[in-house]
């Protein structure tokens, strides 16, 4: 699901570019927390917290908050008291939020800070930039590090495969720095991003790679270290989404494959099939008597499909043909753009390959590597040719 919604926003979003150089790497990064909820109430349990506002300042052991977005000010409420601030700061705690639309608490530690902006908060968690590192990690790559059956595997695969993984996280945050600045945060927690589920559970406090790669480019420029699920066997080049991108040299595109065969044949994901219905098709395109629907490709991805109905031909981008299809039937209907189309009276079969974009790194082909003895750095070379990849402390 994560990975087609990524698939959806990255085509509609025209690239960010920093030029943050290797050298300039952070201790702390920024992240919007509840972002997908945009929430004008918060419910905040903070402990070992120091918390200020308005002048004041104390230090708290366990302390229950409620606060409230008022135009560009905060309504801060506990127990029977209340005050008004232009913004609340929780420093070194833990903290468990709460919101009126998903009132399952979410677990965060680091340093909180809430504004409001036009009636709603704006919630800023500052975490140590590791720290965020094996969040995100945990959050994007989660159940690839417990494969069904560990017989038979190199016994260091998952502390090569860890390293590979912080490396894509670490290197795609720090290439993307400051994408929220405008906002008063780096990075958003949402796929539009990584994905960030707040507080590292206890099981994944293992994780912690022995090695420490930040990817880069000849210029020491951080590489934007794309990844998708599956590729189907196809790695794609960014260029198929953004026509200009730079530097798409440094991404492997054609066949995913070693001694020829196919690395993430044995993914759940590496080839789907989904119907959909004439009746379904016509309403995600708002459509009328459709009769033609042709994808165009460049290599072996759609890049946008041709229709035709009772008004005459069509086009549209195959991003917002997979957000509309998504919104419709759910964003697991077509889960990537790689895919045919068979037509009949009922409707349209497709038939694909793969899961997400297929640009990048392939979290079900690197593994495989990982599993048949390839190192880190083999991997990482292997999906990013060309780059550099700088150890760091
Ligand atoms: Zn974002
Ligand atoms: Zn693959």
């Amino acid at each position: 699901m994560r990975y087609l919604s990524k698939l959806v926003g990255l085509g509609f979003l025209f690239l960010f570019s920093n030029s943050l150089v290797a050298d300039q790497i952070p201790n702390k990064i920024k992240i919007g927390i509840l972002s997908k909820y945009s929430p004008d109430t918060v419910h905040i349990i903070a402990k070992n917290s120091r918390i200020q506002y308005s002048g004041k300042n104390s230090l708290e052991k366990d302390k229950t908050i409620l606060v409230r977005a008022e135009e560009d000010q905060i309504r801060i409420i506990y127990g029977a008291k209340n005050s008004r601030s232009e913004h609340i700061l929780f420093s070194g705690g833990e903290y468990e939020l709460e919101v009126p639309k998903d009132q399952t608490p979410k677990k965060y530690s680091g340093d909180l800070e809430i504004i409001s902006s036009k009636g709603k908060l704006k919630l800023i968690l500052t975490v140590p930039l590791e720290e965020y590192v094996q969040i995100g990690m945990t959050s994007e790559f989660g159940d690839l590090f417990y494969p069904k059956n560990e017989k038979d595997l190199n016994p260091n695969w998952k502390q090569e495969y860890l390293i590979v993984a912080s490396a894509m996280i670490r290197s795609y945050a720090l290439a993307n720095l400051g994408r929220h600045s405008k906002e008063g945060h780096d990075l958003c927690d949402l796929t539009h991003c990584l994905q960030f589920s707040g507080k590292l559970k206890k099981e994944n406090i293992q994780f912690s790679p022995s090695k420490k790669i930040l990817l880069q480019d000849k210029s020491g420029k951080v590489l934007e270290t794309f990844f998708h699920s599956t590729c189907g066997g196809n790695l794609s080049s960014p260029s198929v989404l953004w026509k200009n991108f730079k530097n798409p040299q440094y991404y492997r595109s054609g066949p995913d494959t070693k001694g020829g065969e196919i690395q993430c044949r044995n993914s759940p994901y590496f080839s789907w099939e989904t119907f959909i219905s004439k009746e379904e098709m016509e309403t995600a395109l708002q459509a009328k008597q459709l009769t033609e629907l042709e994808p165009k490709y460049s290599e072996s991805r759609v890049t946008s499909l041709d229709y035709k109905d009772y008004s005459g031909k069509k086009n549209i981008q195959a991003s917002e043909f997979l957000s509309k299809i998504g919104k419709l039937l759910g964003w697991n209907k077509t889960k990537s753009n790689d895919f045919k189309i068979e037509i009949s009276t009922r409707g349209f079969y497709l038939k694909g390959k793969g899961f997400g974009h297929g640009i990048g790194l392939c979290q079900y082909g690197a593994r495989e590597m990982a599993f048949r003895d390839a190192k880190s750095e083999e991997i990482l070379h292997f999906y990013f040719p060309g780059a550099e990849l700088r150890p760091i402390q």
